[in-house]
């Protein structure tokens, strides 16, 4: 089997960053799990499926059409990169994230990004659920108000407006239903170490997760 690394934590934690720059360096494939469900809801949205519909939403994400080619992001023949980071698809994804059919749909898909030489996985459960025998687990965390001024500066820089208050409502919203659904609540992995970026810069983490791979 080949190594995986697991990067999990709240929403604008960092963990994209990191996961994205950790995996470049060591030559590692990257999934970005976060982005299946987001992609799930896109398509939900784009069918006129309703965000609880369960059995109907489990059967697209059974057959999820996407494709990763550098960096874009493909839902049949549309590039979705853009329409994907939308702050309302990050909503509309932890809603249906709690619904079990949705998450069991998507552990095929997610097991088929482990291929050689490695696997840096981000996202809420990667560590706990789909890779439980990952070499490293991080768990990736920063106070709120990090968060929120990071998700800005993001959003800003897309020429995305944004106001900060909605920014921290909607993130500690999404915490909420994260930390307190019934299927895989997000909660750092047995074996995870905690690393708080509230403090240090996205190449620090890196450099701190890259030293504590190499260990
Ligand atoms: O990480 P990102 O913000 O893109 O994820 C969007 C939503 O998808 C999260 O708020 C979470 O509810 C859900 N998710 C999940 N399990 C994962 C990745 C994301 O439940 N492994």
């Amino acid at each position: 089997k080949y190594a995986v690394i697991t990067i999990d934590g709240p929403t604008a934690s960092g963990k994209g960053t990191v996961a994205h720059r950790v995996a470049k360096h060591l030559g590692f494939h990257y999934l970005d799990s976060g982005a299946l469900y987001r992609l799930t809801a896109l398509m939900a949205q784009r069918k006129n499926i309703s965000l609880d519909d369960e059995a109907s939403i489990a059967v697209l994400a059974r057959a999820l059409p996407c494709r990763f080619v550098h960096g874009h992001v493909m839902l049949e023949d549309d590039d979705v990169t853009d329409d994907v980071r939308a702050e309302a698809i990050g909503v509309a994804a932890s809603r249906i994230a709690v619904l079990p059919e949705v998450r069991k749909a998507l552990v095929d898909l997610q097991l088929s990004f482990r291929n050689a030489p490695g696997l840096v996985a981000d996202g809420r459960d990667m560590g706990s659920v789909i890779f439980p025998d990952a070499s490293l687990k991080i768990f990736l965390t920063a106070s709120a108000e990090a968060r929120a001024s990071r998700r800005y500066k993001q959003l800003i820089e897309k020429g995305i407006s944004a106001n900060m208050e909605d920014l921290v409502k909607d993130l500690m919203e999404r915490d909420a239903r994260d930390s307190t659904r019934a299927a895989a609540p997000l909660k750092p992995a047995s074996g995870a170490i905690i690393l708080d970026t509230s403090e240090i810069t996205a190449e620090q983490a890196v450099n701190q997760v890259l030293e504590w791979y190499a260990e």
